[in-house]
């Protein structure tokens, strides 16, 4: 077992103020794999104070020095790629071809997405007026990540943080912790400067509030469940820090009759599922034009029996489990709320997939004749569980696509260019995507209503983590 007790605070790896042991399990397994330190209100002081320290002179480097910085810290990240890849495999449980090409993919995505923004970031400019504006570093940043897409949601903190020439301490979810603390390495390895960035691990009620109300702390960036975001909004508001928040999501993928069905079923079905279904913006609510529907349910039906739950450290298109026990036991409880409130099960179902009694493994389920009024069309599941509901009229679609608290990603699969357009115009969400349009490297993340504030990646990453300063300059002679 790994022995991982320690935090990067300014620059070295040093033991916790008080000693408070957690193992770090395997979710395939449920076999511990490390024990790591769950560390405190005073762990975090410390923390912030190197931070805060750091800053100073930090936030004073120029954009090539942030630049050459941050180059290599790309090109560490690249020779310690597997590493990635079998920690996340290990402590998330995502398969291996998956964590290769996906979650640890993100971590050289958004890092060059981020050198790229910064090459074109004004960092001075003037306005028409004469006066000029200056963006400069916030200053201290917290940063709260979870555990579903774990250094995804890393390097969309602290790289912008690191990149406007800010400071941070990350508290990484602690049932993904290795990742965080590989990636501490790499950030020690391209030789930032002490301080710049720390690293304690914790649970939520304590570190992550300790930090959220920290006096020192100017920014907290959180991602993460919409309760515990609304739990760092208010612990932030008594010192008026800035607050970005990228929570859950209920997105919906409205499937037009004249959509190429055979292709757009079976790649929505199968987004929805990846990563065992622990992603925001998943496509979970799959809304389907009656005309159709007999035969997207065919389609769905063969997809859903046909995808595969398997053993993270094989190759292979398989999903893996759910992260710990925890969510396990949300998803059965939403799985049957669906059979209880009288949805029909299609595929899948409670209890776990034969051969996978060990393990926190579940059923790819997929649900039909599902009702928007429904717990599983209205709550965010985070298991490969789909809901598939029926409509009539584009208007109808529209209506029932927007009728949910969340406002994150939507999808629109249809043959007509026209309305495509035309709907994305009238989704209330942050992403629209479109006839399997990806998410690209650069492009803002985030949403609207109660998926959070903020954008992450690109420009307008770089943003959320700036100040804007007005010098006004003496009128011209
Ligand atoms: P949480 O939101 O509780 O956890 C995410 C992170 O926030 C963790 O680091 C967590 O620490 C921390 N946290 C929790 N409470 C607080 C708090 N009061 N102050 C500061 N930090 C806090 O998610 P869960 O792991 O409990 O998952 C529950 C549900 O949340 C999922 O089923 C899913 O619906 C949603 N979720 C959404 C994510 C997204 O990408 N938007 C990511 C993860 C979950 P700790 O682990 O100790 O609680």
């Amino acid at each position: 077992m790994l022995d991982k007790r320690k935090f990067y605070i300014n620059g070295a790896w040093v033991d916790p103020i008080v000693a408070n042991d957690l193992e770090v399990l395997n979710p395939a397994t449920e076999k511990p794999v490390a024990v790591i330190s769950m560390g405190t209100a005073a762990d975090i002081d410390r923390a912030v104070a190197a931070a805060k320290k750091a800053f100073v002179t930090y936030s004073q480097t120029s954009v090539e020095e942030r630049l050459a910085l941050l180059e290599k810290l790309l090109a560490v990240y690249k020779r310690r790629y597997d590493e990635m890849v079998d920690t996340i495999t290990m402590e998330l449980g995502a398969p291996k071809t998956m964590t290769r090409e996906q979650q640890a993919d993100v971590g050289v995505g958004h890092l060059q997405g981020f050198i790229d923004a910064l090459k074109r970031l004004k960092s001075r400019d003037r306005l028409p007026n004469g006066d000029v504006i200056l963006r400069e570093p916030i200053g201290v940043c917290g940063l709260i990540t979870p555990w579903n897409w774990p250094i995804n949601q890393i390097a969309l903190k602290v790289v912008p943080a690191l990149a406007t020439g800010s400071t941070c301490v990350l508290k990484p979810s602690e049932f993904t912790p290795l990742n965080a603390m590989l990636y501490a390495e790499m950030i020690d390895e391209a030789g930032f400067p002490a301080g710049v960035f720390n690293l304690v691990n914790g649970d939520g009620i304590n570190a992550g509030a300790a930090l959220s109300k920290h006096r020192d702390i100017d920014m907290m960036s959180f991602t993460g469940s919409t309760r515990a975001g609304i739990a760092v909004s208010k612990d932030a508001a008594e010192t008026v820090k800035r607050v970005t928040l990228e929570l859950g999501g209920k997105s919906p993928n409205i499937v037009f009759a004249d959509a190429d069905l055979e292709d757009r079923v079976t790649g929505s079905v199968l987004e929805c599922f990846n990563n065992s279904g622990q992603s925001c913006d998943a496509p979970t609510r799959m809304l389907v034009e009656r005309s159709v529907y007999d035969q997207v349910v065919e389609i769905a039906k063969r997809v859903g029996r046909e995808a595969k739950v398997g053993d993270p450290t094989q190759e292979g298109s398989h999903i893996g489990p759910l992260v710990s026990h925890v969510q396990f036991g949300r998803v059965q409880a939403l799985i049957e709320a669906g059979i209880a409130e009288g949805a029909r099960l299609l595929v899948g179902g409670a209890g776990k997939p034969e051969g996978f009694e060990t393990g926190y493994f579940v059923k790819p389920t997929i649900f039909v004749d599902v009702n928007n009024d429904m717990r599983i069309a209205r709550e965010e599941v985070f298991g490969p569980v789909l809901a598939i509901i029926p409509f009539d009229t584009e208007e109808e679609a529209i209506a029932v696509a927007n009728d949910t608290n969340y406002g994150l990603a939507a999808y629109v699969q249809t043959g007509d260019p026209k309305r495509a357009e035309r709907v994305a115009a009238r989704l209330r969400a942050g992403m629209v995507h479109i006839n399997g349009g990806p998410h690209r490297y650069g492009s803002p993340f985030g949403g609207y209503k109660q998926s959070g504030n903020g954008r992450e990646g690109g420009i307008f990453g770089l943003e959320d983590f700036l100040e804007v300063k007005t010098v006004h300059v003496p009128d011209a002679a």
